[in-house]
């Protein structure tokens, strides 16, 4: 089949609960930082697929590591019958993420049946029913992550109604207007939360994201994240770092809430964490994941193929340095990126930490009235020139920049050049 034909297979089969499309693409192949479509059209990928081919595409030797896998042991059920790998990779992502307490892993298979552990293990710990989540936060699709995340994506859905969201502090727009003292705004409007319908004593647990990236890529404060983590503290609540997006090495650490100093009680993994393959995990105190005896298991978590995939990837991230990479890379693109500032009025911010890069779209700086319509057309227009880029936020006008972190200093300028063209093309009304 030809990729026309593909799309229209894909329009008559194809569920439209699983479509967030950009491009009329179908992809055939890819290697490193490039995607080859159906049609052999190359593009150079800045979404590593929403950040999971953080090592990039086609990985010899995680091909290798899945084969002998696989002819080694293609299956056990880990819920009964352990494998080496499961609890190898257990041991090695105990001691990347940091706390200094008794840790365990959870495993799944998405960033979603991950923070369903949350939301259903917190409130059973601790006696208490209540969770605190953030607006423009997105932490999954499933009943549970569907009701912790706070992004317009989910307004249709009614949710599990015990998570109350609070406003994400962010500077470009600070949800009172103004953005001085941001983080004293939000701690001010926590402490009421909590004395009106939100009772601390009633809170299990607060979880966020040390970066919103599907919210739009907001970076909060500074001192923000070490406030909160006081506030949790003063009140016994459990703090718990989202980092399914933004973790592994992609904001020049391996985990972007380690930029702020804090110690989440535990931390959510996912898509790059198997390098593509299906997997997730939850590192934590152990009392919070020994709550429930056998209460959120799947028959295929922690498969061997998926955990020795992992294990694989977390070597080529240290061997290559790709930590160090991400956060060069990342430096690269935003010096390039505020020059494109300064050429293009459309564009009203530009953010990021290493390689988790938001740009901005306004109809005009004054108002900063977002310009979802146009950040589409620049997604599109790229794609038309060879670039794939994809768009977030609460109101859809933020490019989003997630190439994989093996992306090459030569890459980025390349890709720089196409969003230079992209913006030329849009303002000149030539595309
Ligand atoms: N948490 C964050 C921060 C995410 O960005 C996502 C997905 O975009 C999820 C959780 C859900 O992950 P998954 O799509 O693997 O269920």
């Amino acid at each position: 089949m030809n990729q026309e034909e593909l799309l229209q297979k894909d329009k008559e089969l194809i569920s439209e609960g699983l479509k967030l499309r950009f491009h009329p693409i179908t992809v055939k192949e890819a290697k490193g930082c490039y995607i080859t479509d159906t049609n052999d059209q190359r593009y150079l990928d800045l979404t590593a697929g929403w950040a999971v081919a953080n090592v990039g595409y086609g990985r010899e030797s995680i091909a290798k590591v899945i084969h002998d896998q696989y002819v080694k042991l293609s299956f056990t059920t880990q819920l009964s019958a352990p494998s080496e790998t499961m609890i190898q990779l257990a041991d090695k992502l105990v001691e990347i993420v940091p706390g200094n307490f008794e840790k365990k892993v959870w495993f799944g298979h998405s960033g979603s049946d991950a923070n369903d552990l949350i939301s259903k293990f917190l409130p059973v710990s601790t006696g208490r029913n209540k969770m605190i989540s953030f607006i423009g936060s997105y932490h999954g699709q499933t009943m549970g992550a569907s009701s912790l995340s706070g992004h317009s994506a989910q307004a249709k859905f009614e949710g599990k109604g015990n998570v109350v969201k609070i406003p994400y502090p962010n500077v470009y727009r600070p949800f009172s207007g103004i953005s001085d003292n941001l983080t004293e705004q939000t701690m001010h409007f926590l402490e009421e939360v909590f004395a009106t319908i939100c009772p601390a004593e009633d809170t299990a647990g607060v979880i966020i994201e040390a970066i919103q990236s599907d919210g739009g890529i907001v970076l909060p404060p500074e001192q923000f994240l070490k406030e909160l983590r006081e506030i949790c503290d003063r009140h016994g609540i459990y703090l718990i770092v989202d980092e399914v997006k933004v973790g592994m090495g992609r904001t020049g650490k391996w985990f972007s809430f380690e930029h702020t100093g804090i110690i989440p009680d535990a931390v959510v993994l996912g898509k790059s964490l198997g390098a593509g393959l299906p997997i997730s995990a939850v590192v934590g105190r152990k009392e919070i994941l020994d709550t429930v005896a056998a209460g959120h298991m799947f028959t295929t978590s922690g498969n061997p193929i998926s955990t020795s995939a992992a294990i694989e990837n977390i070597r080529i991230i240290k061997e290559e340095n790709l930590i160090e990479n991400a956060d060069k890379q990342g430096n690269l693109f935003l010096t390039g990126l505020h020059k494109l500032k300064e050429k293009y009025e459309c564009i009203g911010d530009v953010r990021g930490k290493g390689l988790s890069i938001g740009v901005e779209i306004v109809t005009d700086r004054d108002s900063k009235k977002p310009d979802a319509i146009k950040t589409a057309a620049l997604c599109y227009h790229c794609y038309e020139i060879g670039l794939l880029i994809y768009n977030v936020g609460i109101y859809g006008n933020v490019l989003e920049i997630t190439p994989p972190l093996s992306i090459t200093t030569d890459e980025v300028n390349e890709a720089l050049s196409f969003l230079d063209q992209a913006f030329q093309d849009i303002e000149n009304g030539n595309f």
